[in-house]
């Protein structure tokens, strides 16, 4: 049995079709009809173009806007006169020029300090493998044509590939690399196919034609299952399929014990594309909002305008239910590249989340007055990460109200906003019944929280074994969170990956808790 990390839940069962990229073998070879060699390029470009175009028609979002960017590049004229110049100059074969050509301006992106734009670069090599199948005649896998209950397996799948694919007809992927995050991964638990990732070396692993077994809950991979394995992993699918079934009914249903206490079930999120299935899983609304999106899909620090555009639109979409937004929780594991934040020794514990925005009041105040504006749409309530004091809390609520001055000064509109802090660190808990005097809501984000009080690197993959959520260290300071929370009238939630664990619900459930903020799907 193979063993992966398992991203997207669900049982598959069914053949495997390798996606293998098509090695490609550029050769120079002298020509004397030039003009030929271009055409065939145009052409080649051209019908790259046209089947991207097709595509765009069926797809929407995030996909979409991709496809879009990537129709800039082959219209981009610096591609073709690159690669024109080189057939010219060294009356050389279209694939070779193209080589060539591409690989130049590739590396002029790679080279870009600017992270969005050197990410580009792997665009243009996709674009680039594109126009060499087409002048090669390389025939790609039909994507949109694989038989029925096909597991996948690839490398990794970019997003024009997971765009291709006519889903109905698959009943697993499984991927040497790619994360919770990934485009793929997020098509995959919105489409309800199990998706398994960091299997290694996964074509010596994995071949064609295999029959396999994944269980996307658990990132097990069964090879070719014994009879009595495919019986009981079919039976399990058929078990959760009936589950799913039946809580269908539950959807539109609050969360209420039969005791009578309600808890609050909402979403967490990581920007406008999961919005569609917060609403299709009836969630009560957004307890997070990691508004990093904003920042770390830019090229630079994101304006007041772009901003609540991106709030408002989010805002309106929920109508009037709860979106609570996260102002910037960059450092720590997330880096801005614009920003050029120096190398830390302890990056978790360095200069971070609220620390960062209450030393560069520019960016803080840019984006809370961004989400004040946002608030007149709709029900928003902000939340700060990482704090550790009453000191920080006080400070951050004058910036606000300064800011709610200057828009009353102006005549510019804002909403009832609630304000809460996340409970992330054991200071926090320490002094919750201090910070509760000062605030709306705590959620607890039980990530960082389990990581700063066991002493363990979240990041750190070799101490997963003992990276212990269930720690009673850990549950204990839940618990004196909740108490001291609701001691000061704070409503208090969950908003770690901690709030989904079923095991644990009934445990939050007597220790009051009154929110959960879990992933949509
Ligand atoms: C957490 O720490 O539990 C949390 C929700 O925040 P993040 O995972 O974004 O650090
Ligand atoms: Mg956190």
């Amino acid at each position: 049995m193979l063993v992966g990390k398992g991203i997207s839940e669900g049982i598959g069962l069914g053949k495997v079709v390798i996606l293998k990229e098509n090695e490609i073998k550029i050769e120079k070879q002298k020509i004397k009809d030039t003009s030929a060699e271009e055409q065939l390029v145009y052409n080649a470009i051209k019908e790259v173009e046209n089947e991207i175009e097709y595509l765009i028609q069926n797809i929407s979002g995030t996909e979409k806007e991709i496809m879009q960017a990537y129709l800039m590049i082959l219209q981009d004229p610096s591609l073709i006169e690159e690669t024109i110049k080189i057939i010219e100059q060294e009356k050389c074969n279209s694939s070779y020029a193209v080589e060539i050509g591409l690989n130049k301006i590739i590396k002029t992106f790679e080279d870009m300090d600017d992270p969005y734009m050197s990410a580009r670069s792997r665009d243009i090599e996709d674009m680039k493998k594109r126009i060499l199948s087409k002048l090669l005649n390389i025939k790609e896998i039909d994507l949109s044509k694989l038989p029925e209950n096909t597991i996948l397996v690839a490398k990794e799948l970019s997003t024009s590939d997971t765009a291709k694919i006519n889903l109905k007809n698959i009943s697993g992927i499984i991927t040497e690399i790619g994360g919770v995050n990934s485009h793929m991964a997020i098509i995959a638990r919105t489409n309800e196919i199990p998706a398994i990732v960091g299997i290694k070396h996964i074509f010596e692993n994995i071949k064609e034609n295999d029959y396999i077994a994944l269980n996307g809950t658990t990132g097990e991979i069964y090879l070719n299952p014994t009879e009595t394995e495919k019986e009981e992993l079919k039976q399990r699918k058929e078990k959760q399929k009936q589950e799913k079934q039946e809580l269908e009914k539950y959807k539109n249903q609050k969360a209420i014990t039969k005791d009578g206490h309600q808890v609050e079930l909402l979403a967490n999120i990581g920007g406008p594309q999961d919005i569609q299935i917060v609403i299709d899983n009836t969630a009560e609304g957004v307890g997070l909002l990691r508004s990093e999106f904003l920042y770390m899909d830019a090229i630079d620090f994101p304006s007041e305008d772009e901003q609540f555009i991106a709030y408002k639109k989010i805002a309106e979409s929920l109508e009037n239910k709860r979106l609570v937004i996260r102002t910037l929780d960059i450092g720590g594991d997330k880096d801005l590249k614009y920003m050029k934040l120096p190398k830390e020794e302890n990056p978790a514990m360095g200069y971070r989340a609220i620390r960062i925005c209450l030393d560069r009041r520019d960016i803080f105040r840019t984006q809370l007055r961004a989400l004040l504006r946002a608030s007149a749409y709709g029900n928003i309530g902000i939340m700060y990460p990482m704090i550790i004091s009453v000191d920080e809390v006080k400070e951050i609520k004058k910036i606000v109200e300064s800011i709610k001055a200057e828009l009353t000064e102006k005549g510019i509109e804002y909403g009832e906003v609630e304000q809460g802090i996340m409970i992330e660190t054991p200071a926090a808990v320490m002094i919750s019944d201090l910070l509760a005097e000062e605030v709306d809501f705590f959620s607890i984000g039980t990530n960082d929280l389990t990581q700063y009080t066991l002493a363990i690197d979240r990041q750190n993959s070799k101490l997963d074994n003992i990276y212990d959520s269930h720690h009673p260290a850990v549950l204990r300071m839940i618990q004196k969170t909740i108490e001291n929370g609701h001691k000061a009238g704070c409503w208090v939630g969950i908003c770690g990956e901690l709030g989904a664990d079923m095991t644990l619900t009934e445990t939050f459930l007597k220790m009051g808790i009154d929110e959960l903020s879990v992933s949509p799907t």
